[in-house]
């Protein structure tokens, strides 16, 4: 297992009724033990797991348990045979959400941190409360190691005024701190980061244009290795269509649902956030290979939701080009983006006229279909396009092993 040289990183992930685990070596990206408790505070909360190389285990976690409970038994029970990992342990790394614009930097957690996360659960009511359990817990269990929280949100603090402003009166920023704050931002700076060493680029006159595509999607202008631009608003559902989400969306729409329909505002919220895009474009999946699927068997809606997909991010990816000026590479990660070579096809000939020119051979490659990595641009494109499967985890546990002594 791991050796007495290994210095290793807990992730811990922690959804609205999830824990995500894993031990890693932030070094070479070694995955020691991951797993995921899942339905907690439900009757049949339950938690699964693999260590390196082995085969999963699933075991019930008990009626009503929570995420205290589900980290407790990660310790107790997973670990409990494994001092080797224990002993290797050098930092907790803890996914946030939100850290509105309090955080710009990972940061160790502190009582005060965890207020901070407190104070913005507003803006990830269903997430940050699961954070602060999972850090209560975490800090429990491990208090002799730093405890590194990794906000989705901190990539983006560099956005300038004028592009994280709406354009609402200023009272709602100033007193109720309502404006842009993005998403997604550990992978975007982690893929904005190895596209440029890719390329052997100057990092300090480099700019991309980063696609994170899975369930939930966003993009980010990123200059310099500094996002200067992101689709994600103040909440995850501003921006690319999704899964389930509608994505950015005339405000009009939701007063008319109020005003015309007599929904209620919670009962819009559900459905722009949990019933629209893909799954509500095509009546049928909100996964991306069902669309492909159903396209491919000639079901008008997934086509259409398929080109909507498209044609939307092909919009967004031109628009960055005003932040940019210049754009020396796009990048396609997340599920989405890792794996279909048909969306990246349509997204790179709608956007033919800025020059940038697909090798259609190599989009189609096994490498960068199967969730490999690789250049899909030809090289007479205007531009750079690759893909890069992204790694939340190695970079939370890269970023919190720096707070490790
Ligand atoms: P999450 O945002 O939940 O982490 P992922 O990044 O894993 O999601 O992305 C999930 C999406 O990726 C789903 O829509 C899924 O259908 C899509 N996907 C995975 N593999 C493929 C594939 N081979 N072709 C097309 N889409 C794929």
């Amino acid at each position: 297992m791991a050796t007495n040289t290994d210095k290793t990183v807990l992730v811990v992930n922690c959804g609205s009724s999830s824990v995500k685990f894993a031990i890693v070596n932030p070094v070479d990206g070694r995955v020691f033990v991951s797993g995921i408790a899942e339905a907690l505070t439900l009757d049949d909360a339950r938690i699964s797991w693999a260590f390196d190389g082995e085969a999963k285990t699933e075991q019930m976690l008990g009626s009503g348990a929570d995420h205290a409970r589900a980290i407790d038994f990660v310790v107790d029970t997973i670990l409990a045979g494994h001092k080797d990992l224990l002993d290797s342990l050098v930092a907790v790394g803890h996914r946030i959400v939100s850290g509105g614009d309090l955080y710009s930097q990972p940061t160790l957690v502190d009582d005060s941190v965890e207020a901070g996360i407190e104070k913005c659960i507003p803006f990830a009511p269903l997430h940050n409360p699961a954070h602060l359990q999972g850090i209560r817990a975490a800090r429990k269990v491990f208090p002799g190691i730093p405890h590194v929280c990794v906000f989705d949100t901190a990539f983006h603090q560099t956005m300038p005024e004028y592009a994280f402003r709406f354009a609402i009166p200023e009272k709602y920023y100033t007193e109720n701190r309502i404006r842009r704050y993005g998403a997604h931002g550990t992978s975007h700076y982690y893929v904005a980061g190895e596209v440029c060493k890719e390329m052997g680029a100057d990092p300090d006159n480099f700019n991309v244009i980063t696609c994170h595509l899975g369930n939930g999607a966003s993009i980010s202008a990123v200059k310099n290795g500094k996002c200067i631009d992101t689709s994600m608003g103040l909440t995850p559902l501003d921006g690319l269509m999704m899964g389930t989400r509608s994505g950015s969306i005339d405000p009009s729409v939701i007063f008319f649902l109020c005003d015309n329909m007599g929904l209620t505002a919670q009962e819009v919220c559900k459905i722009l956030n949990k019933e629209s895009g893909l799954l509500g474009i095509s009546g049928r999946t909100s996964d991306f290979r069902g669309i492909t699927e159903g396209r491919e068997q000639g079901d008008e809606k997934c086509a259409l939701a398929f080109d909507m997909f498209c044609y939307r991010l092909a919009k967004f990816i031109a628009s960055y080009y005003v932040p940019l000026g210049r754009v020396d590479a796009i990048v396609f990660t997340g599920g989405i983006g890792e794996n279909s070579y048909r969306m990246r096809r349509r997204v790179m000939e709608l956007l033919a006229p800025f020059g940038i020119k697909l090798d259609v051979e190599k989009n189609e490659a096994a490498l960068v279909y199967k969730g490999g990595r690789g250049v899909i641009s030809a090289p007479d494109s205007s531009c750079y396009v690759t893909v890069i499967p992204t790694n939340e985890e190695l970079i939370i546990a890269r970023l919190a092993s720096e707070f490790a002594k």
